[in-house]
């Protein structure tokens, strides 16, 4: 089978599983296992801050990091197709109790002058705003990259308007690796920036999150609220501390395959996509013009062996992984020609 449907889908490798077998332990609770610190302290390298702080998924980085800017019946600013807001079971509103509001961006990028006439000014019948965020790159964007002087401008508005900024950095090596960007420049001005281990860079679970010794501090109260303190973590911390030595730079690899695919798809009579708007490695596209929809495409490739995700009824997401391959992109083109020309 060829797993399109996520960057998630990577196994680890032979070499990561033996780097986590000889990983040393301790009980991270007590901040006492080396390859938790050690990746902590790389994630806090990169991205340019004074902590970071080993989290078991990209939804808990994003759960923590709008508790630790906010407090109940707080307003929070995502872009419309947020992770968040999409994806995180109704997380924002029981965990931080805040309200949200939304953003229509343009592949998920907003202006500073679109948060401020979404955000009302003070007065004490509305909610405060406490907490912007962006996602860079943004998945429904289809990967969409920020500019950093748009990144940086949004910031600069919402620090000016009273309100911490927050990037959800699932695919933050992508943006980097695709726009020579480094993270810590894109997340300068952001008060708590993450990274997803379990996407593009093949580690099997995980995301550090990253921000002042402060926020940490309290970030490591909510850790532990939400039942995230582990204890001999290094077993798992160590497969983000390979997949950050060996796996960034091969991003560009996934970002060819993507564009591959993207031009391969668009020359197949009745799909909609523009080959020039894929930056990364996730690639969406239209098939209202093949007389079926999405579902039924996706169930029709299952059977030729490529798998690839409905994320609505005639859109279809393919994402690029490290367990793909040159010779993939060209079985699943094969097979999605079939389906949709030859109807098969
Ligand atoms: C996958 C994803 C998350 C959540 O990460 P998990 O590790 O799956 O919990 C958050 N934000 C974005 C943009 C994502 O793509």
């Amino acid at each position: 089978m060829i797993d399109l449907v996520s960057d998630t889908a990577t196994k680890p490798s032979a070499e990561m599983r033996r780097f986590m077998a000889d990983a040393p332990v301790g009980d991270e609770q007590l901040k006492e296992d080396p390859t938790v610190n050690r990746l902590q302290e790389m994630i806090a390298e990169l991205t340019g801050k004074e902590e970071a702080l080993f989290l078991p998924s990209g939804t808990m980085c994003n759960a923590i990091g709008i508790k630790v800017h906010t407090q109940p019946g707080d307003r929070i600013v995502l872009e419309k197709y947020a992770h968040p807001y999409t994806s995180e079971a109704g997380g924002p509103a029981l965990m931080a109790g805040v309200m949200i509001t939304l953003i229509e961006g343009k592949r998920g990028i907003y202006t500073p002058e679109q948060l401020e006439e979404a955000v009302p000014g003070y007065s004490y019948h509305s909610a405060p705003t406490t907490l912007v965020c962006v996602e860079n790159t943004h998945n429904r964007g289809a990967g969409k990259v920020w500019p950093l002087e748009t990144v940086n401008a949004v910031a600069d508005t919402a620090h000016r308007l009273g309100a911490k900024t927050h990037m959800d950095g699932a695919r933050l090596m992508n943006a980097v690796v695709a726009s020579g960007v480094s993270a810590k420049d894109f997340a300068a001005r952001y008060d708590t920036v993450w990274v997803d281990l379990s996407k593009g860079l093949g580690a099997p679970v995980g995301g550090v999150l990253a921000g002042t010794h402060e926020t940490m501090e309290r970030a490591r109260r909510y850790k532990h609220m939400y039942g995230g303190a582990m204890r001999q973590a290094g077993i798992i911390a160590a497969a983000g501390v390979y997949a950050l030595e060996h796996n960034v730079e091969r991003l560009a690899d996934d970002h060819t395959n993507a564009k591959t695919l993207a031009r391969g798809l668009a020359d197949i009579p009745g799909l909609g996509i523009d080959p020039d708007e894929i930056e990364t490695n996730l690639v969406f596209f239209d098939v209202n013009d093949t007389g079926r929809t999405a579902a039924e495409i996706v169930a029709a490739l299952k059977e030729h062996g490529v798998r690839m995700g409905a994320t609505g009824k005639y859109r279809i997401r393919a994402v690029t992984h490290l367990d793909i391959s040159r010779e993939d992109i060209d079985t699943a083109l094969r097979a999605v020609g079939e389906v949709v020309v030859g109807r098969g």
